[in-house]
């Protein structure tokens, strides 16, 4: 039993040695050498929508030396360094450290280098060589780069779409076997292939890369303009759940991604969480209408306080007096959270808390993406059905909150977001990904007067949302200004604010999603996103081609 044991890490540490020891000399006969040569597979390569490449692999070179048959360490150090942009110290060190015959000292070096290394390797007598290999280009820079992520040194996917379908993408490496003479010179047409690799699979994603940089160009400028912390912004196509742009800000290269933080690498659209506030609020008014315990002609009152349990809860938008009397539309419209409760409160918490499983909020956004969303939450008691209907003591990510108002527009039907729309084999073999229904959340007729509701946010002047007005559209949408929990309490003057909405209103085909951690100042979803939606919408209804109807006779 125990020899077994020993035996058997005996075999994976020859296989290490043989597989992971490059140069491990197997036999040395007749002044030949025989050597396992590793044979990479190629890596599938991460398109957009259309087919324009996002990530792919370019032919590279590695570098390598054979330390013990160096003449001139010093100098050989040198030049590396020279040719390499690194320190020739960090290059020497290495060297007088390494106690094999066999050093790489890069892997993914740019292959226009090659002939320079070529000339160094004659002058140390083939002590320095190169083998051919790829490297992993992300050829639009930071564009889309949270939902991509990249693959690191090893070539295995460390962030994003990279790490989550990595197996797909890496493929299957092979093998041969080759000789070279004692020198170390591989003999011409004496390989021997004895596991072809087997190339990885291609990814077609559902971003489109014009409205993905749009999307990042509109967040970005307004995180900046307005000194947030940082901010995310999803585009979905409501009858698919095709994400069409997905962006954190502020974000990374994935080229050059060894000298980023890793705390930008997550997808921070579909792994942070935060307290969405009244952007919930017509989401549970869809459901109460949906279940009868309100309707369109109900009306509540607002006196700016409301007593649930020991708690007294207040309208914070309200005047001091509070809303008055208000109809369901008017709670929407003036984001009214007493009005919001005692809807919450009519429907009770187990209609609440089927509501959100129902929209997905108590799993992750997404399977396609790493994910460590933690489950949400869901508590029965009158004051957690109170509060939740204004977006208080639940959390969502930015993504959950796209899908739910993606529900909404599809007449009450919830897609499953999605990032990836087919997968292209090795040979050519395109598979479609169907488009995955997750069930009905509310009925049409309800999904249809709440989405009618939300367009008075924008539409008229009073509105909360009137600066996410997009000249000749209709637009439904709705704003949070969401208080951020912290040690004993909500964070004093610090707010997560947002803008959800749905274009064109009278054809709901597309959701904008924008949220923004702490922006500096007098901030509200109505004046720091809306005006973000509006930008990413002007900026995408021609590649979207959605009409607009004369917009010069809506200017006001
Ligand atoms: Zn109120």
């Amino acid at each position: 039993m125990l020899l077994a044991v020993v035996m058997a890490v005996v075999a994976v540490r020859l296989a290490q040695v043989q597989v992971l020891q490059h140069d491990y000399w197997q036999r040395e006969s007749d002044g030949f050498i025989i050597k396992e040569i590793p044979l990479p597979a190629a890596r599938g390569a991460i398109l957009d929508r259309m087919g324009r490449e996002l990530a792919v692999d370019r032919p590279a070179v590695a570098v390598y030396v054979h330390p013990p048959r160096l003449t001139d360490p010093l100098g050989t150090a040198r030049d590396l360094g020279t040719i390499l942009g690194v320190s020739p110290d960090s290059i020497l060190k290495r060297i007088s450290e390494c106690r094999g015959p066999f050093l790489y000292i890069d892997r993914q070096v740019d292959a226009s280098l090659k002939p320079r290394i070529q000339e160094l390797a004659k002058r140390e007598d083939q002590a320095v060589g190169t083998e051919p290999s790829t490297r992993r280009v992300y050829p639009k820079g930071s564009v889309a780069a949270d939902v991509l992520g990249f693959a690191g040194i090893e070539r295995t996917g460390l962030a994003g779409i990279e790490a989550a379908c990595d197996k797909l993408l890496s493929g299957q490496p092979g093998h041969a076997v080759g000789e070279r003479d004692a020198t170390g010179w591989p003999i011409p047409h004496r390989t021997r292939v004895i596991q072809p690799a087997r190339d990885g699979t291609t990814l077609k994603l559902t971003i489109d890369l014009s409205v993905q940089e749009a999307c990042e160009r509109e967040l970005a400028e307004a995180v900046k303009s307005n000194h947030a912390k940082a901010g995310c912004a999803v585009v979905l196509e409501t009858r698919t759940g095709n994400v069409l742009a997905a962006c954190d800000y502020p974000t990374y290269d994935p080229n050059s991604w060894e000298g980023t933080k890793q705390s930008t690498w997550a997808p921070r659209f579909a792994t942070w969480t935060y307290e969405p506030g009244s952007t919930i609020k017509p989401l549970v008014a869809a459901m109460a209408l949906d279940a009868g315990v309100i309707t369109e002609n109900s009306t509540f009152t607002c006196n700016k306080t409301y007593t649930v349990g020991r708690h007294k809860l207040e309208c914070r938008h309200a005047p001091s007096g509070g809303h008055g009397t208000l109809s369901v539309a008017d709670i929407l419209k003036y984001s009214c959270n007493i009005g919001a409760l005692q809807i919450g409160l009519k429907a009770k918490g187990e209609r609440m808390s089927r509501l959100f499983t129902g929209l997905g909020f108590t799993e992750p956004p997404t399977t396609e993406l790493p994910s460590q969303y933690q489950v949400l939450p869901t508590y029965l008691v009158p004051t957690w059905c109170a509060t939740s209907s204004y977006g208080q003591g639940i959390s969502i990510t930015p993504l959950h909150l796209a899908a739910a108002y993606g529900a909404l527009a599809n007449g009450g039907e919830r897609m499953r977001p999605r990032f990836i729309v087919a997968t292209i084999d090795p040979n050519g073999t395109v598979s479609e990904r169907p488009p995955v229904r997750e069930g009905r959340v509310f009925g049409a007729e309800a999904s249809r007067r709440v989405l009618e509701m939300l367009t008075r946010v924008v539409e008229d002047t009073h509105g909360t949302g009137h600066e996410a007005k997009v000249p000749g559209l209709v637009v439904a949408g709705k704003t949070g200004t969401a208080e951020i929990p912290g040690p004993g309490g909500y964070l004093a003057n610090q707010w997560i604010v947002s803008f959800v909405g749905v274009l064109p209103a009278g054809d709901p085909r597309y959701v904008i999603a924008v949220v923004i951690d702490r922006p500096t100042g007098t901030a509200y979803g109505g004046t720091v996103a809306a005006p973000v939606f509006r930008d990413i919408a002007e900026s995408i209804v021609t590649t979207l081609q959605i009409p607009i109807d004369n917009p010069k006779s809506d200017k006001q």
